[in-house]
């Protein structure tokens, strides 16, 4: 299937065997027939997806692909499986299952439609309503992104979806007709399912909104985009409850109850007064700044949030009461019952195991706690599945070693394998680090690697990325490119925040000589094929911001361990991300380009060796006429190519 001449080869234009390929898939086969364990960074170019698609589906075996972003999920999807389907000659099942806030709720809906107006509602919000509803009575998958016309970020949304704490599950008058429950069964029915790392985690701890059925059956789990995976899983992990969940949950009760004639003036004071008390603690926490670590906290907050823990858990007994024998509202204080455990969780969680902290904005606040350490619940949960579990990704190892990945998902025992990427990196790409850059911290730091990069984005006419590692960078690196353009510098500049991702880059693709100044979201997921994308400015090293609290949990837990932070999180961590942003540049055997890390810091800190260590095998260049100059020369080259 991976060769010349093959079946697939005939079904996907453009298809090369290639040497890489062939090694992932056979390491692939022998991890399926053996239900072992492998861990394969394979570079860009490599061709990964087929590389286990096929002998995932030779194999026979029922599968599950767990990916990090949606755009991988449809790929896979809408793209490649139908191709190796055809490729193949037989019918394959597979489905894609999405989390449940991607479905229609019917119940919540009927629900909505059928309460009152309320005050302030705008017009918008009633038009998309009822959008939705005449969507809603056609369509057979109820998936959201069917109705293009109201954006799945619409909050409308939120009353047109459930959540695991307000599905009615099997109590649910609109059960047989249910979306979750269809797209749930067609999935156990299907040969492979793709889900996203969530959901594959949230069925790996038998929680509800995963339904704990889907891995029961599987005997092989493939992990793509896997250097996410423990990003998410430390979050999953986490324990989180926030003042929308809280709100929203008055909300169902007031209308379940007023559906059922039982909101009498008890049952609305109490309430009334789990919503004074949200009110109360917005007011403590909203003037406090986005994140507040927890001795930080006021005692009006701590204060306030056990009140509310009672309140919560105060409405649960009450809904308990016969007189409020419904379904809706049991489930209604089923929820409060959780939200106020979940409160109780994070408000005498052990410091020693984990990070506490609130997150405020004006309008909404979350109290938050984040385990130092998971991989230990996460081999628990390997361990107890004896199937083939496969993680690959283009960027999981620090060097050649892949310690760092395979002790944070808790997977030392795995097979690992490092494919590097068939391209041919010393020919197609120069690596150049500019000397004389001040100190990241200096203030005039984006002064000087716009100036530096001036030079190389005209030998480009534009063409090139400039990654940020913060917005104020990017925000000052615009301005400043702005400034320095002459009139014969004809690129024009898109920016991040301009238009919505997916559309910047459209733009990037057609205009064909674009400078696109970007931050993190532009490092990864990007693929931009052929000499609109030539050059790649870094500004930084990656290093994740020290305010982030799941960098800091993992800190104190590696601290408390007597392990070095730095050198086994904060570097690896950094060198991933470096890896995934150098890798937006080449794209195709054909592409060719410059890749400029503006950090000084690689030259002068020890650990520069490490990333360097880690990065395509591009060759180096020092100064920048010699960058500029092999930008020149190839861009000739390619256009009299295309002439
Ligand atoms: S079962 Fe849950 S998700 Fe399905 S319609 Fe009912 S409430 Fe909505």
């Amino acid at each position: 299937m991976l060769e010349a001449g093959s079946a697939l080869a005939e079904a996907l234009p453009g298809f090369r065997p290639r040497a890489e390929q062939l090694a992932m898939a056979e390491a692939v086969a022998e991890a399926l027939a053996e239900r072992g364990r492998l861990v394969v960074e394979a570079g860009t170019g490599t061709g990964k997806t087929f590389a286990y698609l096929i002998p995932a589906l030779y194999s026979g075996a029922k599968v599950i692909v767990s990916t990090g972003t949606r755009n991988l999920q449809d790929q896979l999807f809408h793209r490649d499986l139908p191709l190796v389907g055809k490729a193949l000659g037989r019918p394959v099942r597979i489905a894609l299952l999405k989390g449940r806030a991607n479905y229609l709720c019917r119940h919540r809906l009927a629900l909505e439609l059928g309460s009152p107006e309320l005050p302030g509602f705008e017009r918008s919000r009633k038009r998309a309503l009822g959008r939705i509803a005449l969507w809603a009575e056609g369509t057979v998958a109820g998936d959201i992104a069917e109705l293009e016309s109201v954006p799945d970020n619409d909050p409308v949304w939120l009353a047109a979806t459930s959540t695991r704490d307000n599905c009615l599950g099997q109590d649910c008058p609109e059960f047989r007709g249910c979306h979750v429950v269809r797209a749930r069964r067609e999935a156990q029915a299907a040969d492979l399912v793709i889900v996203n790392h969530h959901l594959l985690l949230a069925d790996m701890a038998l929680r509800e909104e995963g339904f704990g059925e889907l891995l029961p059956g599987a005997e092989a789990v493939i992990l793509d985009e896997a250097h996410q995976f423990p990003e998410v899983a430390a979050q999953f992990f986490g324990t989180r409850v926030g003042s929308r969940a809280v709100l929203g949950l008055v909300r169902d009760a007031e209308l379940e109850l007023t559906r059922a004639g039982l909101l009498d003036a008890t049952v609305r004071a109490a309430l009334a007064e789990i919503e004074a008390l949200v009110v109360n603690l917005q007011r403590v926490l909203g003037g406090l700044g986005e994140r507040v670590d927890w001795p930080r906290l006021p005692d009006a907050a701590l204060e306030g949030a056990a009140d509310l823990e009672q309140a919560l858990a105060a409405f649960a007994a009450r809904c308990e009461e016969p007189a409020l024998e419904v379904p809706a509202v049991r489930q209604c204080g089923r929820r409060a019952a959780d939200a106020g455990a979940r409160l109780h969780e994070v408000l005498n969680a052990d410091p020693a195991l984990g990070l506490r902290w609130a997150e405020s904005t004006m309008r909404a606040f979350t109290f938050e706690f984040t385990p130092f350490e998971v991989a230990e619940r996460l081999r628990a949960q390997v361990d107890a599945r004896p199937c083939a579990w496969i993680y690959t990704s283009a960027t999981l190892a620090v060097g050649e070693e892949f310690a760092h990945y395979t002790r944070r998902v808790g997977a030392e025992d795995a097979r690992t394998l490092q494919i590097a990427s068939p391209f041919d990196f010393e020919t197609q790409a120069r690596l150049y680090l500019p000397s004389g850059m001040p100190d990241p911290s200096d203030r005039n730091y984006t002064e000087a690697v716009v100036e530096a990069a001036l030079p190389l984005l005209r030998a480009a006419g534009g063409r090139a990325f400039m990654l940020f590692t913060s917005h104020r960078a990017l925000g000052e690196g615009a301005r400043l490119l702005r400034e320095s353009m002459r009139e014969d510098d004809l690129f024009p500049l898109l920016v991040q925040g301009d238009m919505p991702r997916d559309a910047l880059l459209k733009r990037f693709r057609e205009l064909g000589n674009a400078v696109l100044l970007g931050t993190s979201s532009f490092w990864e997921g990007v693929d931009v094929r052929g000499r609109a994308l030539s050059l790649v400015v870094i500004d930084k090293l990656p290093f994740a911001s020290p305010d982030d609290p799941l960098l800091k949990a993992r800190l104190e837990g590696l601290k408390r361990a007597g392990r070095n932070g730095f050198s086994e999180h904060q570097v690896p961590q950094a060198v991933l991300a470096l890896k995934q942003g150098v890798g937006r540049l080449i794209r195709d055997p054909r592409d060719f380009g410059v890749v400029m890390i503006a950090d000084p810091r690689l030259r002068s800190r020890g650990y520069g060796r490490t990333f360097i260590a880690s990065l395509p095998p591009m060759t180096r260049v020092d100064s920048v006429e010699e960058a500029a100059d092999f930008l020149r020369h190839h861009l000739a080259m390619d256009y009299a190519d295309s002439e």
